[in-house]
């Protein structure tokens, strides 16, 4: 099995395996053609394998104010993407809580249980502002 993007005439996106590069395309859940998207890349390098739980929208707003036809396109998209977490758990990828993600960390997320001397040599400080040392 290949593990494909694929987007939608209505604009949705979603994974599915194929059997083979000539497999036909699968529909897509609202019934549109799809054609298949170059899959993307995340920070690592690593292959991605599609929509992750990060592209999962999150916000009332991310599902359109709850149009049941978005609602039901995600909900089948997260219950594939469970499936294929069990079958392949690598792709669940990290779930560990994030501790600091904005400024320095802005690339490179801060995350538990981290090392943090590699984490802070992979941050990236734009400009550098010395930190006063607290006196006591
Ligand atoms: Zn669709």
């Amino acid at each position: 099995m290949i593990l494909y993007d694929f987007a939608c005439t209505e604009g949705h996106r979603f994974e599915a395996a194929l059997r083979s590069m000539n497999a036909e395309n699968p529909a897509c859940t609202c019934g549109a053609a799809t054609r298949r998207t170059p899959s993307r890349l995340n920070i690592g390098g690593r292959a991605s394998a599609g929509s992750s739980r990060d592209d999962m929208p999150n916000s009332w707003r991310g599902i359109r104010g709850g149009d049941p036809e978005t609602v039901r396109h995600w909900h089948r998209t997260m219950v594939n993407r469970e499936r294929l977490e069990e079958k392949y758990p690598e792709l669940a990828g990290d779930r560990r809580p994030v501790l600091a993600h904005e400024g320095a960390f802005a690339g490179a997320p801060l995350k538990a249980g981290d090392e943090l001397s590699a984490a802070v040599s992979a941050a990236t400080f734009s400009s550098p502002t010395p930190k006063k040392e607290a006196t006591a």
